[in-house]
């Protein structure tokens, strides 16, 4: 018997970097894991194959989150083949970096469609479900920039500071149905996202974070399985940073 058998979770973005590491934790812990990907579709029918032939339980879907129709589908198709949803983690997400004095409404509207309207569309799509259920958890992956702002990151902040605002108000409306939603914010992780810092930008982070290294996509994931897990029971509505130190 596995912690998180019987268990259907949904991970966005779950082809690459933290949502890869939480795919994985997820599936190793027997959870029954439906993940989506933008573009990848190589990489993920290669996770997939490698974790399905370790007997794991999961399934890679082609979705735009930006997109309502198509992150409602995933949820009907979900629904319809395991009749419950115990997990959505909203992990998908992009940058489009660059000063304010230069930002293009196409990279502010890119970023907030695929970070923070997205995370409305999937909630709204699994609450129904989780409110019949009268049990739920929802991880939203935000990040330490929205909460400490960032030079050159206008449209992802206030993305990532939006995702914080939402998840307290959800975490309000749904908790007299049991559905607990929290916030994970991460620091500065090893992922192809930060793979695009230039050495500089690199070694700015280093020296604000007290741990002296960037985190691995798996020590974010751990802390999603906290969330999942019944040790998380009580705590609904919060922003835990794994992030080394970096924001205290
Ligand atoms: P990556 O760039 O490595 O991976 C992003 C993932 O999101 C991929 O699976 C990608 O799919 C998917 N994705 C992108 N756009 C869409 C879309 N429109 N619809 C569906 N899926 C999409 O990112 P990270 O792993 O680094 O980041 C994951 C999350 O963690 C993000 O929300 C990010 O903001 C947050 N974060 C990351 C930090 C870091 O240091 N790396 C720090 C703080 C927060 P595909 O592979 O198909 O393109």
């Amino acid at each position: 018997m596995k912690r998180f058998d019987q268990k259907v979770c949904i991970v966005t973005g779950g082809s690459r970097g933290i949502g890869e590491a939480i795919v994985r934790r997820l599936v190793t812990e027997g959870a029954t894991v439906y993940a989506t990907y933008n573009s990848n579709k190589e990489r993920a029918e290669a996770i997939a194959q490698e974790l399905r032939g370790n007997g794991g339980v999961v399934t890679f879907m082609q979705v735009d989150v930006s997109d309502e129709n198509q992150v409602k589908g995933l949820i009907d198709a979900v629904v319809a083949e395991t009749k419950r949803i115990d997990v959505l983690v909203n992990n998908a997400g992009i940058t489009k970096d660059g000063l304010l004095m230069r930002m293009s409404e196409q990279d502010w509207d890119s970023v907030m469609d695929t970070n923070l309207k997205s995370v409305f569309f999937t909630t709204k799509s699994v609450m129904r479900q989780m409110m019949s259920q009268r049990s739920g958890r929802i991880i939203n992956i935000t990040s330490v920039v929205g909460i400490t702002g960032n030079a050159g990151q206008a449209n992802y902040t206030a993305s990532k500071a939006g995702l914080i605002g939402f998840t307290k108000s959800v975490a309000k409306e749904l908790a007299s149905r049991n559905i607990l939603v929290n916030c994970i914010a991460p620091g500065y992780i090893a992922t192809e996202m930060t793979d695009k810092l230039t050495e500089e930008q690199r070694n700015e982070f280093l020296k604000v974070i007290p741990l002296k290294r960037p985190a691995l996509p798996e020590e974010v994931a751990a802390s999603v399985a906290f969330f999942v897990s019944d040790d998380a029971s009580y705590i609904t509505g919060q922003t835990l940073c794994v992030d080394g130190g970096m924001v205290m």
